[in-house]
């Protein structure tokens, strides 16, 4: 059966000043699942994102975590249970060396060995790579290092924001099997992607957003496809 929901946004809304680009948002991420959140440009999935890691205020609705209410909680009291936000053009250090980007995972406390471990196990290319700048490494690798640097946290909900940002179809198909088999050993995962086939052939779940309001979610599956060709047609 369907796994316990780990995140659940209730009736969410957000604003940017007396903007409101969220306007009750129902959302369910569940462990061990990947949900897809979908939609065009604008329609608000960043501010999804960034209202679960919490570095975003709600202004209405409810947050939930494990099913404790977590509303209004700060960004570092998330990350400490567990959710890890990994951003749009992926936060890692351009002009450190691979190495020293996983280095700075120290601050969680973990010992250098296993930050290694757990990086070069999940992306054993990072380990030939270590000693060079992170900036100068393909764009696929380096998503890889920002993935793994997240994975050093131990999250129990990942959110990833367009992951597959300026990379070959090929290189985000092999990057998201493995954000597959990391939400395979129990992770939460949410991905935003505004364009969605890549992550529809593995997504266990996909939510459309359309203008602050969830427009479909479903399965991935035709009717979703359809529906998201028609936004995109019909865009602009
Ligand atoms: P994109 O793929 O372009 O990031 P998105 O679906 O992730 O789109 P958001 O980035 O969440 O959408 O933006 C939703 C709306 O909020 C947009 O209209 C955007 O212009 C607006 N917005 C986002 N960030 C800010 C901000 N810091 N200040 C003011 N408005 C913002």
């Amino acid at each position: 059966g369907p796994s316990a929901p780990l995140v659940e946004l209730r009736d969410v809304r957000a604003a940017y000043d007396a903007i409101t680009v969220l306007h009750g948002v129902d959302l369910t991420v569940r462990a061990g699942r990947v949900t897809a959140l979908l939609g065009p440009n604008g329609a608000g999935k960043s501010t999804v994102l960034a209202t679960v890691a919490g570095v975003h205020p709600v202004s209405g609705g409810q947050l939930l975590l494990g099913g404790r209410d977590v509303t209004g909680a700060q960004p570092r009291e998330l990350a400490r249970a567990g959710v890890c936000l990994i951003p749009e053009g992926r936060g890692i250090f351009p002009n450190l060396t691979v190495r020293e980007n996983l280095l700075m995972m120290t601050c969680t406390g973990r010992p250098r060995g296993e930050i290694e471990e757990i990086a070069f196990g999940r992306f054993p290319i990072l380990a030939d790579r270590a000693n060079q700048l992170a900036g100068t490494m393909s764009g696929g690798e380096q998503q890889m290092l920002a993935l793994a640097r997240g994975l050093t946290t131990d999250p129990a909900v990942l959110l990833l924001d367009e992951l597959s940002m300026g990379l070959a179809p090929l290189v985000v198909g092999r990057l998201y099997e493995q954000v597959a088999e990391i939400a395979a050993q129990g992770v939460a995962v949410l991905v935003v992607e505004q364009f969605a086939a890549a992550v529809l052939d593995l997504a266990d779940h996909a939510v459309v957003l359309v203008r602050g309001r969830v427009a479909r979610h479903g399965a991935p599956d035709s009717g979703i496809r359809d529906e998201l060709a028609a936004l995109y047609l019909g865009s602009d």
